[in-house]
């Protein structure tokens, strides 16, 4: 196969959001479609009607153009096998059942669904697979034919073969087979016109001429039930892939109801999108070395179906969040500053302007979210909480007085240019905290609680030449003024 005629497909059911599992398939057939110089198909699955959610489409859109996946062909972005939505291919779906009806490869089935239900008890009471009885396959084709006639609400069920064995090749699983007795007479096309997922799977990938079929192994005991049918049409088979499914960190299986599934979610804590990808892309795939950060481009480069797993690959949240955490440290200080703005608060934004950067630089150390680095930011930004009266009691001497007048001077003494320097900033304030307090006999704990004590007036709290820094210059000289009046007059009460 040249590699021009590489086409794979994600093929989403719009019955709810994004969630991990979706955009790890997404990924995996965008990077090998990418890899071969080939094409990622974009098609909405859409046929069972009573599960659809209103926007899933758009959302599913959203996201990718976030993640920076983007589909060659697709609603919206057209291509030459369109519709792209099974809701608008209808008669295509319609029209092939015609032809395995004529063949005999598909019946009509007129059971009511409290038959089959009862049907599907008495299998399960008795250890049994549920599995239609084929009650339906005897019938005559005048009896069908008449009833049909009559109107008769039915569904048409694949006539399965007996006794054969249905070999699924799998790329990343080896072979698989599986005996036809196991293999349900599955419905291909509803009583409400519309064709289940396998018919209409089946006929898109063939005619959108999908070359490989790359989805969870969620779907391999579906593939039978496709194999077949591709045999029944007289079609070519794709290739399969079927990933390793993913698992909680106690190694049960994850679902979608899984709490943190939603990509979503993730974007909105703030969870950037080189590292999503980054960190779904190692979920049962591995490189050929010990690397661990790649970029899109990197991944496409490296990926191939010989290094996924076939065991499950766990969802591990704190192997993202360090993920994330290597994505911002590669961010400059300007970069980062303007991801997290739009998570600090308003009064913190006014309060720090032109600070702000600057904050962001001093802080930013060990940072796994830019929400996290935001609250901070907000927090200490924002006015004091009440003062702790053991703390004030500290200021209430003759020596914190003092002390207090010589370190707020030496403050104020500190030129410019320091101020926007943290590491100076830092050491200046501890060499003058220093330097007062040998003057009045202060040191250690005494002396830094006093200090505490005058900027917060709080027994908790941040490394204080941060919280200045992060106050700058005028902020920091009102508060210390504020502590050496309140020295000055409890010594003189
Ligand atoms: N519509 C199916 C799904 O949601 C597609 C499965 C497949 O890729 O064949 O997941």
């Amino acid at each position: 196969m040249t590699a021009s005629l590489i086409r794979t497909r994600y093929a989403p059911s719009p019955t709810g959001y994004l969630h991990v599992g979706g955009l790890r398939t997404a990924l995996y057939n965008y990077l090998f479609a990418k890899k071969a110089g080939g094409k990622i198909i974009l098609r909405v699955e859409d046929t069972d009607r009573t599960r659809l959610v209103e926007d899933a489409v758009p959302n599913f859109i959203d996201i990718f153009n976030w993640l920076g996946i983007e589909f060659d062909e697709g609603p919206r972005i057209g291509g030459e096998y369109g519709p792209y939505v099974q809701s608008e291919r209808l008669e295509l779906y319609r029209e092939h059942l015609r032809q395995l009806a004529d063949q005999g490869l598909a019946y009509p089935c007129f059971c009511s669904a409290e038959r089959l239900q009862q049907m599907r008890d008495t299998q399960i009471k008795s250890g049994q697979p549920p599995m239609y009885d084929r009650a339906c396959r005897n019938l005559s084709a005048e009896e069908s034919a008449r009833r049909i006639a009559q109107g008769e609400a039915h569904v048409w069920r694949m006539a399965v073969p007996d006794k054969q064995l249905v070999e699924v090749q799998d790329l990343i699983r080896g072979d698989v087979s599986f005996e036809s007795s196991t293999i349900d007479d599955q419905v291909l096309l509803k009583s409400d016109g519309y064709p289940t997922y396998h018919l209409a799977n089946v006929i898109d990938d063939h005619r959108m001429k999908i070359s490989h079929v790359i989805r969870g192994e969620e779907w391999l005991p579906s593939t039978p039930k496709h194999v077949l049918l591709y045999k029944f049409f007289n079609w070519d088979l794709p290739r399969f892939a079927h990933l390793p499914l993913l698992l909680n960190p106690d190694r049960s299986k994850m679902s979608k109801r899984s709490g943190d599934v939603a990509v979503e979610d993730y974007r909105r804590k703030g969870t950037l999108p080189d590292a999503l990808i980054n960190f779904v892309a190692l979920l049962g795939w591995h490189p050929s070395d010990d690397r661990e950060i790649f970029s899109l481009a990197e991944l496409v480069s490296e990926f191939s179906l010989e290094r996924v797993n076939k065991a499950g690959a766990v969802f591990d949240t704190t192997k993202l969040a360090w993920m994330n955490a290597e994505y911002i440290k590669r961010e400059s200080d300007e970069e980062l500053t303007s991801h997290i703005l739009p998570l600090i608060s308003e009064s913190a934004k006014s309060e720090l302007s032109e600070r702000l950067e600057f904050t962001v630089a001093t802080l930013r150390g060990g940072t796994e979210a830019y929400q996290s680095l935001a609250d901070r930011i907000s927090e200490l930004a924002a006015p004091l909480g009440e003062t702790d009266a053991e703390m004030m009691a500290l200021l209430e001497s003759a020596e914190a007085a003092s002390f207090l007048k010589e370190f707020t001077a030496g403050i104020e003494a500190i030129p410019a240019d320091t101020w926007n320097r943290f590491e100076n900033l830092a050491d200046s304030f501890k060499e003058l905290a220093k330097a007062s307090g040998k003057s009045y006999g202060m040191k250690g704990k005494t002396l830094w609680m006093t200090l505490r004590a005058a900027l917060t007036g709080q027994p908790h709290g941040p490394e204080l030449p941060k919280l200045i820094g992060i106050w700058g210059r005028a902020r920091t000289l009102q508060q210390l003024n504020t502590a050496v009046h309140y020295a000055s007059q409890a010594i003189s009460e």
